[in-house]
């Protein structure tokens, strides 16, 4: 049988980001962005056999900008397109695994748009444009969260009354799970250990961050929960903090829920910290300038990290390795370092030069000889959906 093709889609509310992943290739032969979608300054850009191009599509819907696409795809598939495969942040309860697209799939992802109020409807906008462009292609979706449905009660449960789980699904959900699941998996071979009996700390570290505890193949405990906001200090986000605190601003300050949740999600984590970016290259340029705020939004964003790594080990019985991924944990051996430091109860070290390595797509083991596995490893989320995708169409 030819390698197969599958493509990729992962919609937002205004863009749509695509890769063809051919099974037997590395490297995608079509990938790209279309964003600005509904405005007069839609456009499409793309990148083919190490070429990048763009199209202004001015006004194009989610649709129009399928359409567009749909040629260079199938081109790009030498006319041999086998499926698609769509991101969908939440499943909740009801995906435990990558679905094929029905109508009763789509309504069941449209009731769970209340857990995910910003990023289901997109989703699901992308897919009913891509069944209607595509009727007789078999489509997938693959949820962020259902690789994390095998965490026990203990794990995914809030100290809340029972009714708000039961009546209105008010549990620890988790994201990343795409991530999470292939850079375990990926570990385990570069290990030598069969993943089905393996155990793994990951720390996905991107604009969004999580960590994930990986026993035997299964997420058993992760940090994000309800939403992406639970957790470690972001890019914007804030991570974990007193659940007083909004009574505290609503009754002090006089902040509404809106600006509560926009203080929370967009100003705050490494942004909020430093008073002057979100992203970790920037900051680790301006320590080096001797930026206090970027020092300490480094300094907490590490602490917490190890913290919550540590918090994790507890849903494991043996440590295999702790794994890096994400544009952070792929390219930052200084937040590795830092992170490792918090670390040493459990025996954890790295050596120097390995770490330095192991950035800009180079993976491998970065620890100090004689201590715990640590692994470098790219994380390839457009793969593993296409991998669910091509799994669940048999
Ligand atoms: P997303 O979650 O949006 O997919 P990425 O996984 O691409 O994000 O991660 C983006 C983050 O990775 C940014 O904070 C960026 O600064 C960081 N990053 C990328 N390269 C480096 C680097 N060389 N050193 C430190 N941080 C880096």
């Amino acid at each position: 049988m030819p390698a197969r093709n599958i493509l990729v889609i992962n919609c937002g509310s205004s863009s749509i980001k695509f890769a063809l992943v051919n099974e037997a290739q590395e490297h995608f032969p079509l990938s790209g962005l279309a964003e600005r979608l509904g405005s007069a300054d839609a456009v499409l850009h793309w990148q083919r056999d190490g070429g990048k191009d763009s199209l202004a599509i001015p006004n194009a819907d989610h649709r129009i900008a399928l359409a567009h696409l749909l040629p260079m795809v199938q081109g790009a598939a030498d006319g041999h397109l086998h499926g698609i495969g769509h991101r969908v942040v939440h499943g909740g309860e009801s995906f435990t695994r990558a679905r094929r697209l029905d109508d009763q799939v789509i309504a069941t992802i449209a009731t769970i748009a209340p857990l995910a109020p910003l990023h289901n409807p997109a989703a699901l906008q992308g897919i009913e444009a891509a069944l209607k462009l595509f009727p007789t292609l078999p489509q997938v979706a693959v949820f962020d969260t259902a690789f994390h449905q095998s965490m026990p009660e203990h794990a995914y449960r809030y100290a809340l009354p029972e009714a708000l789980y039961r009546e209105h699904g008010v549990r620890r959900y988790g994201f990343h799970g795409t991530s999470h699941h292939y850079v375990s998996h990926r570990g385990a071979q570069m290990a030598g250990l069969p993943y089905a009996s393996s155990s793994w700390l990951v720390a996905h570290l991107g604009n969004g961050s999580s960590t994930c505890a990986i026993v035997n193949g299964e997420s058993r405990d992760t940090s994000m929960g309800l939403t992406p906001l639970e957790g470690l200090v972001m890019g914007t986000r804030s991570g974990d903090v007193d659940p007083n605190l909004h009574s505290h601003l609503a009754r002090n300050l006089g902040w509404n829920l809106e600006k509560i949740d926009h203080m929370l999600n967009n100003d705050s984590g490494l942004l909020g910290l430093s008073g002057m970016s979100n992203d970790m290259r920037t900051l680790e340029q301006a320590r080096e300038q001797g930026h206090p705020g970027a020092a300490l939004a480094i300094e907490v964003f590490c602490y917490r990290l190890g913290k919550s790594l540590a918090s994790m080990s507890c849903a494991l019985e043996r440590l295999d390795g702790v794994i890096f991924t994400g544009g952070i944990g792929e390219n930052s051996p200084l937040v590795r370092s830092k992170t490792i430091a918090h670390l040493k109860l459990l025996g954890l070290a790295l050596d120097d030069a390995q770490n330095a390595r192991c950035v800009r797509g180079v993976a491998g083991p970065i620890e100090a000889a004689g201590h715990p596995r640590v692994l470098v490893v790219p994380t390839n989320e457009e793969r593993q959906i296409a991998l669910e995708t091509l799994a669940s169409l048999g």
